[in-house]
């Protein structure tokens, strides 16, 4: 690491007894003494004491280290980086919402249980399902709400031998891995070579065993599953549920309605698709819509509207279980309400059409230096297979890692894993042209340094605080707390 740059780590600013802050003496002398001893702490935390201008820089100087969508341009594909409009940061903290409690009782958070409510009438309508639950806390959370959903449904029919999930091999990994925490087994269908599901090879697996599969449209190669329909029809045929990973929504918003495909199932991730800012490990969301005759399966508890207008919560025997102790991360919640809001039917409708345009005006802008495994017209995200000259070595690694020298963040690399050198770019319908244009001479600049000086691009970043840092021990061994950096050096 390069300490310069980073300057001294406030643990290293510590001086004894000095105070950022003064705390009034302890009024209440009993009140040490009420704590049982068995809870005391037995030694003080060890906290840095610095004054209040050294905490100012500290949180200061992190932040310019970070790089974010408030900076610059981020087209981290299947991530849907856009721009969250500070609007809804303001209307999620609003004090009547910021300050009440998760457990206050219904008849006193009813403005809270109608945003609630109104968020998740107007996510069935964007869904074209029949009743929506806001309750788990990010993608991953939804679809394994989703998968316990489909569970309690084969359940309640008594149809108890469906324990497979059929997931297509160009799916998240989130797929299988919450199908797999669901204690459902996996199995996995191929993909033709541009990317959509081999529907021949799905046919011979849907037998009295599969409970569901799963698919994500556009998949994670951006390209529309037209045989969406007629997959679905085959599922349901075979007494399967069609899952719908929404992870990819952004695309659709407009245009196309799971629902509507013959989806019974699906999850959304309001920190994608519908402005919270992401990327730091949260807070997210994943709401989880169903089709009607699967609402009494939807976690509890449910917010209902009663027939006077007030809401209340609900929890039913049918339900698939508890998946959160309350009602979701609400302040995500709020801001998908503004957003939606504040952007109406009509400007929903514009986001998933400039989105696509954005992607397929990179693709096409770029298809003479970088390969294209898929030569077709692409939803909201492409993938190249690296650099079209393969005889520079230059490696997907190596072009992410030169595009942090000159600004931007790096697209998702190598993934999927249907391509060896993937490099997938998701510009979002938020940027302006001269941004792209910004990207796209950047990216012909890389291309061309690539073959006049390989070397250059081969040893980026240049310019970034860290340099290479080795992935494996990263994995491994992370240096995440103050202790563990003294004890490395
Ligand atoms: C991001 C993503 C997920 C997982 O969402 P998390 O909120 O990170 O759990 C699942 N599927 C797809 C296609 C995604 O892009």
């Amino acid at each position: 690491m390069n300490r310069e740059y980073y300057g001294k780590i406030i643990f290293e600013l510590s001086k004894p007894g000095r105070r950022g802050a003064s705390i009034p003496k302890n009024g209440c002398p009993d009140a040490m003494t009420a704590i049982p001893e068995a809870l005391k702490r037995e030694a003080e935390p060890e906290l840095p004491e610095v004054d209040e201008l050294s905490v100012v820089r500290h949180y200061t100087n992190m932040s310019n280290n970070n790089f974010g969508v408030d900076t610059g341009f981020y087209p981290l594909g299947s991530c849907t980086m856009k721009y969250n409009p500070k609007i809804n940061e303001e209307m999620s903290s609003l004090a009547g919402f910021s300050g009440i409690h998760p457990y206050q009782p219904a008849e006193t958070v009813q403005g809270a249980l109608e945003a609630y409510w109104t968020l998740q009438t107007m996510l069935s309508e964007i869904g074209g399902m029949y009743e929506f639950t806001l309750n788990p806390f990010a993608g991953a959370h939804g679809e394994l709400t989703g998968l316990m959903i489909i569970r309690a449904y084969h359940e309640s029919r008594g149809d108890t031998k469906r324990t497979t999930v059929i997931v297509p091999d160009s799916a998240h990994g989130t797929n299988p891995a919450s199908a797999a925490v669901a204690g459902l087994k996996v199995v996995e269908v191929k993909s033709l070579p541009d990317g959509t599901i081999d529907v021949d090879a799905l046919r011979p697996l849907l037998d009295d065993t599969v409970a569901a599969v799963m698919m994500t449209n556009p998949n994670t190669a951006g390209i529309f599953e037209s045989r969406v329909k007629e997959i679905a029809d085959m599922v349901h045929a075979a007494g399967g549920l069609m899952y719908y990973d929404g992870a990819n929504l952004n695309p659709m918003l407009g245009i196309a309605r799971p629902g509507d495909m013959g989806f019974d199932v699906m999850h959304i991730n309001l920190h994608k698709t519908f402005s919270t800012p992401h990327g730091g490990g949260g807070p997210g969301s994943g709401p989880v819509g169903v089709r009607k005759g699967l609402e009494q399966f939807l976690p509890n508890p449910r917010v209902v509207k009663n027939p006077d207008g007030t809401f209340s919560l609900e929890c039913g025997d049918d339900a698939c279980g508890n998946v959160s102790a309350t009602l979701g991360n609400f302040g995500v919640e709020l801001r998908a309400l503004a957003y939606i809001l504040s952007l109406g039917k009509s400007g929903l409708a514009h986001v998933g059409p400039l989105a696509t345009l954005n992607a397929n005006y990179i693709k096409q802008s770029l298809r003479d230096l970088y390969l294209l495994p898929i030569d077709r017209v692409c939803k909201h995200e492409f993938v190249f297979d690296g650099l079209k000259d393969k005889s520079t070595g230059v490696t997907t690694l190596n072009v992410a890692k030169r595009l942090l020298d000159y600004g931007f963040h790096a697209p998702t690399i190598y993934f999927p894993l249907l391509f060896h050198e993937s490099l997938m770019i998701e510009p979002t319908e938020t940027e302006s042209k001269e941004t792209l244009d910004e990207f796209i001479d950047v990216m012909k600049k890389i291309a061309v340094e690539a073959k006049e000086n390989p070397d250059s691009v081969k040893s980026a970043p240049h310019s970034t605080p860290i340099s290479r840092p080795d992935d494996t021990q990263a994995a491994l061994n992370p240096v995440v707390t103050f202790k563990d950096l003294k004890s490395t050096k």
